[in-house]
């Protein structure tokens, strides 16, 4: 069952993690190092069942291999969840013990934050291993990654006005902002900077009063958001909202947000394509945070994290040419991107695209 599984969506390896007396039981998917190590986050949630925790970590693994992939990295694809309860289950030895498991796989998975996991449970992680980015600036690690996303969002945004538009005067167009997270209010910022107008809607009212006071945007209420005369519809919240109730109300001719897995279903994807409005890959769009870890690996420098988030604006204009090349929404041109990158860079065999990680730059201990 598990073979066949691997079989059908390419994974590599299954790393099972048992400590019973730091009652640490993870589970860690390698799903393709072509292109280099294996860099995904790590998950905590208390999942009902096992399976549940395998399902989680195969396809999310999966998606990390595309993500950076499209990314332009030298990374494949990998991720691990943990599982328990965050707010109960938390303990030194559980992330130690975790560490130890990293450690073992030499390398070949790098492990970061990822929901229910903070930078302090990364400093036990690192102490055990130093595949581990995302670790605290003061290791020398890269930090809060949200202002590279919505700063990797508004590439993305202006690679889809160029193509919709044929015009990348963001001050022209009007935006509904679902979600002012750590992601949401910087992508405000950055629209407001350019002379937007700005809808925004959060279900934390001191967030909306904040995108309201001080960038100057229009509340709106949370089910409002989809009704709203905008020309860019950008989810920075949850997945998912790209949905059959959701799609018709849109007015927008642009999605482009931060949020992961924003389309509900392929369906969903194929109409909005049948619907003339341009999908700005969600996982393309959103690399900024997964590039700015990924320069931890040979040595982290904010300059070279901002221009990477450049390529951001490439990497949509490239998706774009294929979806019209070969005649397929975006979000399928994204994958094809990946598969053909991972294709042709992964026949180079290039020492350098698979060496090994160095962190230089980093200090461990206290
Ligand atoms: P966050 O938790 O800081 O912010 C999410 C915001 O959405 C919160 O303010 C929350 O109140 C709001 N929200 C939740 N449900 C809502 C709803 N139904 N309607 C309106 N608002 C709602 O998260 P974040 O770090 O800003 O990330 C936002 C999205 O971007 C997530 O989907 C995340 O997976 C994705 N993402 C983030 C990064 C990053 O660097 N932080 C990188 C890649 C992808």
């Amino acid at each position: 069952m598990i073979f066949e599984h691997l079989d059908r969506y390419g994974h590599e390896q299954i790393v099972f993690c048992h400590n019973k007396d730091a009652g640490l039981k993870a589970i860690i998917a390698i799903h393709n190092t072509v292109l280099g190590p294996a860099l995904g986050g790590t998950r905590m949630w208390p999942y009902k069942s096992e399976q549940d925790a395998l399902n989680d970590v195969l396809r999310l693994s999966r998606g990390m291999t595309y993500k950076n992939a499209v990314a332009g990295l030298n990374i494949g694809g990998g991720k691990a969840v943990i599982i328990g309860d965050p707010a109960s289950d938390k303990s030194e030895a559980l992330f130690r013990a975790f560490g130890q498991f990293v450690e073992s796989l030499g390398g070949r998975y790098i492990t970061a934050e990822d929901v229910g996991i903070d930078v302090n449970d990364m400093e036990f992680v690192y102490r055990e291993t130093e595949y581990v980015t995302g670790v605290h600036q003061v290791h020398g690690g890269s930090g809060d990654p949200s202002p590279f996303t919505a700063y990797g969002t508004m590439q993305g945004l202006l690679a889809a006005l160029n193509k919709k538009f044929g015009n990348e005067e963001v001050g022209n167009y009007r935006y509904a902002v679902q979600g002012l997270g750590h992601v949401g209010i910087e992508f405000v910022k950055l629209l407001k900077e350019r002379g937007a107008k700005i809808f925004v809607t959060d279900i934390n009212k001191d967030r909306v009063d904040r995108a309201v006071s001080e960038f100057g945007a229009e509340a709106v209420g949370l089910d409002e958001i989809y009704d709203v005369d905008a020309d860019v519809y950008s989810p920075c919240a949850l997945g998912g909202t790209v949905n059959e109730d959701t799609l018709p109300r849109l007015k927008a001719r642009i999605i482009c947000g931060a949020a992961n897995n924003q389309l509900a279903t392929n369906e969903v994807g194929d109409e909005v394509e049948k619907r003339g409005i341009l999908y700005a890959p969600d996982y393309a769009v959103n690399a900024g945070g997964v590039m700015n870890v990924s320069l931890e690996i040979d040595g982290y420098n904010r300059e070279r994290a901002m221009r990477m988030m450049r390529t951001i604006y490439h990497n949509l204009t490239r998706i774009f040419e294929i979806a019209e090349r070969d005649g397929i929404p975006t979000y399928k041109a994204a994958d094809r991107l990946a598969e053909e990158r991972i294709e042709v860079i992964g026949k180079l065999k290039l020492p350098l695209g698979r060496a090994q990680p160095r962190f230089q730059g980093r200090v461990r201990g206290h």
